[in-house]
């Protein structure tokens, strides 16, 4: 991810200052400070900034020329993380007046004040120009170091807000959906004016039970991101086999509900060194995943090894991941959007089975046809 920098300044060292001072390479700071963000905000990985280019650097001689710049950022959908405002621009429109107008274009923008007076009544530009968590002020002559720290943490604070706010509003939309639905068909059987058949009964019992189920799967996903970095991992030797056979018959029914195929063929007995719990969760992921992307025909499941590893396979002949996300799914909150794929979830299962195969050396990859089907392939160590 890029983080976007403006400076508006009337002075054109200044400007210059800024340039140079972000075209040097700073990604390693970045990239620590990325680094140790907290999980639950989502916001490790995900928000690496690219490697060469962390910062694109604009900049603004005038307030006028760098409100236009923020809204046709907004416009082209490629807003600024941080401006820096110069306070005094004669002869055009001063700083506070400035952060304003942008403010009223872009709420979510970081602002930073910079100014060589000490005359300034914060207090009050605060109050005009709203949202005092994201204002801050610098004053000059700065310190580069300041202005880097400042962007860098800046520009990270704004990432993780924005994948949070998206992050909450996917989790009440999954989470009210089946809820919604439990409540209005409870009610409908509680309600002794309802004339409710026998047949019905059994009808919303069986609406109200599959919604249930839907939001304790949702729940599990997401507790077991909160809560699965401080969980102690328990490795012991087992059988592929075996595991494979118990997450068959745990998602069978699923697989019968939609009239799909689910076999699992096993080559030879192959065992891995692994945890029972994860392994057994990111096989269910997995192949609940491909149950759940395929409206029509079968999800095979199969075990082979070779002289170092094991390698389990899950072919589906569902609607397929398009290349552009073959990658991309396997970070935190990614979802395929388009209206194939809309299916309730939080995009945390395959992030979960990332971390879990990562945690047993193993690797995990995916093959998939638009329209006819996936295969997802993870491989372990093979123990005699
Ligand atoms: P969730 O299923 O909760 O959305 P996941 O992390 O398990 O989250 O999957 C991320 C996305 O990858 C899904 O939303 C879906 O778009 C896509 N996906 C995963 N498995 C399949 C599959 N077998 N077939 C088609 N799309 C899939």
């Amino acid at each position: 991810m890029l983080a976007k920098l403006l400076f508006i300044d009337d002075e054109a060292q200044i400007l210059e200052a800024y340039e140079d001072l972000f075209n040097k390479n700073s990604s390693n700071q970045l990239d620590d400070l990325l680094d140790n963000l907290d999980i639950s905000t989502g916001a490790n990985s995900n928000t690496k900034f690219s490697e060469q280019n962390e910062y694109e650097v604009h900049t603004a001689n005038q307030g006028i020329e760098g409100i236009k710049l923020v809204q046709n950022a907004l416009e082209e959908d490629a807003p600024f993380q941080v401006a820096f405002i110069d306070m005094r621009m004669p002869p055009g429109i001063n700083g506070a007046e400035t952060a304003k107008r942008i403010r009223q274009i872009d709420p979510d923008i970081e602002i930073v004040f910079v100014t060589a007076y000490s005359d300034i009544d914060l207090g009050k530009i605060v109050s005009e120009i709203g949202k005092p968590d994201k204002l801050l002020y610098l004053k000059k002559p700065f310190d580069s170091q300041e202005v880097k720290q400042l962007a860098l943490n800046l520009s990270v604070k704004y990432f993780n807000t924005k994948i949070k706010d998206r992050f909450l509003a996917n989790v009440s939309h999954e989470l009210k959906t089946p809820l919604a639905s439990i409540l209005g068909f409870s009610q409908l059987l509680q309600d002794e004016d309802e004339d409710v058949t026998e047949e019905e009964k059994v009808e919303f019992l069986d609406i109200i039970y599959k919604n249930a189920t839907l939001m304790k799967s949702l729940i599990d996903d997401l507790l077991s991101t909160v809560t699965d970095k401080k969980k102690s991992i328990n490795k012991e030797r087992m059988s592929v086999n075996s595991i494979l056979n118990f997450v068959i018959s745990t998602l069978k029914p699923e697989a019968q509900k939609k009239d799909l195929g689910l076999t699992l063929n096993c080559e030879v007995e192959s065992f891995i060194y692994a945890d029972r719990n994860k392994i057994s969760q990111c096989f269910i992921n997995v192949i609940g995943n491909a149950i759940k992307f395929t409206p029509k025909g079968s999800v095979t499941v199969t075990s082979s090894e070779d002289k170092e590893n094991v390698y389990i396979k899950i072919q589906d002949t569902g609607i397929g991941i398009p290349s552009e996300y073959t990658e991309e799914i396997f970070k935190r909150f990614v979802r395929v959007e388009d209206d194939h794929h809309n299916v309730p979830g939080f995009g945390l299962g395959l992030s979960i089975v990332s971390a879990i195969v990562q945690e047993h050396n193993g690797s995990i990859s995916v093959e998939s046809k638009l329209g006819s089907g996936s295969l997802f392939t993870l491989r372990f160590s093979k123990v005699p």
